[in-house]
């Protein structure tokens, strides 16, 4: 890697502290023959400590330059599959389908730049039992943040309706090459028991994304083309108001509240 030419816009800011590295994967508590997905292993820190697990791992690049490396690793690791494709573009489930396995996981340093749409694919497409991710620490504040706080809003909502988030550890900008501008925190999602009954998740969340729509405003103005004798009906049983702001409606009762709504 001594003249790789690191490309910030790809996110490529590679982890180099083994203590981290066996966090990561300690932490994620991985079941015998699990199917483990990585995304962005850049030059393979990662994925050579999840090849340890003896676990099959599937890790997806986009960066061409890095399959020398990488397809030598896949040549002497029989459980390491590298596709080279756009994590956000590729199907992995025809991939995952490849696969028998006990529990599916998801363990990743994840490029920065696309932390959203990497983390709604993970949730949406591939719903894995487990996953534990490094990101940002300002997202991961954001996506593990609970009600009445500054960082919550509809990603902390969507992130944890399915998901019971922890934070594993702060990971200083100082352990990665080249170095980044920001710090970083690894977090683990651990699936909740099963939400399948909740069945029309887009609206749901559309409900949720409009009751944060303007911060300032409160539930009776964000909420005013939805039934608002309703939600002010819900809204006693928990002791609230319409005057209340998003940001102090806990998961549960935005879920409470949403069921409340769409019966008759
Ligand atoms: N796993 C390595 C580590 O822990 O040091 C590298 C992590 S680095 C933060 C992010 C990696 O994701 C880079 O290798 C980058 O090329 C790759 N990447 C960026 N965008 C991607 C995408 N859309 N699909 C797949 N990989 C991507």
């Amino acid at each position: 890697m001594n003249d790789f030419k690191y490309k910030k816009s790809l996110g490529q800011n590679f982890l180099n502290d083994k203590n981290i590295l066996g966090k990561i994967v300690l932490s994620s508590n991985i079941f015998p023959n699990s199917l483990i997905i990585e995304v962005g292993p850049g030059n393979g820190a990662l994925t050579k400590e999840l090849i340890k697990t003896g676990n099959y791992v599937l890790a997806f690049e986009i960066d061409d330059r890095l399959r020398g490396s990488l397809e030598l690793l896949e040549k002497n690791n029989e459980n390491l599959r590298v596709v080279f494709a756009d994590f956000l573009k590729v199907n992995v489930n025809d991939y995952i389908n490849n696969y028998k396995f006990n529990k599916l996981y998801v363990i990743a340093n994840i490029p920065y730049y696309i932390t959203t749409p990497i983390v709604t694919k993970i949730i949406d497409v591939i719903n894995p039992d487990v996953f534990t991710i490094m990101v940002q620490k300002e997202v991961g504040n954001r996506l593990m943040a609970s009600p009445n706080t500054r960082d919550y809003g509809s990603l902390s909502v969507y992130s944890q309706f399915k998901y019971n988030i922890t934070k594993i550890c702060d990971v200083s900008r100082n352990s990665f090459f080249p170095k980044p501008d920001v710090d970083s925190i690894v977090l683990k999602f651990e699936k909740k028991l099963d939400t399948s009954e909740f069945t029309n998740m887009e609206l749901f969340f559309k409900f949720v994304r409009d009751a944060f729509k303007h911060k300032r405003k409160n539930l009776k103005n964000n909420l005013c083309q939805y039934d608002l004798n309703k939600i002010e009906t819900f809204l006693k049983t928990i002791g609230k108001d319409l005057t209340y702001r998003a940001e102090q409606i806990s998961i549960d009762e935005f879920v409470n509240l949403y069921e409340y709504l769409i019966t008759e």
